[in-house]
Parts: C-alpha cells; structure tokens; sequence
C-alpha cells in the first residue's frame, strides 16, 4: 500500500492565540478532546505501520526511498540516504 500525504501546512499563531486567549472553558475543552482524538489516531497509524516496518507519513517500507517522493522515514537510514537528499527533506517538510 502506498499513500502520500501532502506536506504539514503552516500555522496562523497569531490566530491560534487569539482563539485561546477568546475561547469559553468549554471550548478549551472540546478542543482538547479533539487534539486528544487526533493525537490518539495519529499514534495508531504510527505504531501499526512501524511494525509492518512502513512509514506511516508515506506509506513506503523504511528501506524504500524515492527521489521523487522525499520523506522525513529516510533520516532513519534503513536506504541509500546520502547527506545530498537532506535539502528535499525540508524542503517537503519544512521547520516551523
Ligand atoms: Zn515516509
């Protein structure tokens, strides 16, 4: 199986603290749930991919590395990861 995600989206910090700084104590609460929610997806996704030995971001076993499809899974140098690929990393991925 092969999926690819599309790259994490920046965030508005601005708009993020204003909403918290505006939002009820139930509000706070419901979202926390939600990111609880999500967070809890997320580490399922993860855990049940690394034993299958996949990236759960991409979808490719840990030893694959495409060109054409650079992921974060390639730091772990289970492929031919050369110090050259690094720049397509961030470049997907980039530090927020
Ligand atoms: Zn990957």
């Amino acid at each position: 199986m092969t999926k690819h995600r599309a790259p994490p989206r920046r965030v508005d910090v601005e708009h993020f603290i204003n909403t918290v700084a505006n939002a009820t104590e139930a509000e706070r609460n419901a979202r926390n749930e939600l990111d609880y929610a999500k967070y809890e997806s997320e580490y399922q996704a993860f855990s049940a991919a690394y034993e299958r030995e996949e990236c759960y971001l991409c979808g490719l076993p840990f030893k694959i590395i495409r060109s054409d499809r650079p992921c974060v899974h390639w730091l772990l140098r289970r492929g031919k990861f050369k110090k050259n690929d690094i720049p397509k990393i961030y470049e997907t991925f980039p530090i927020q």
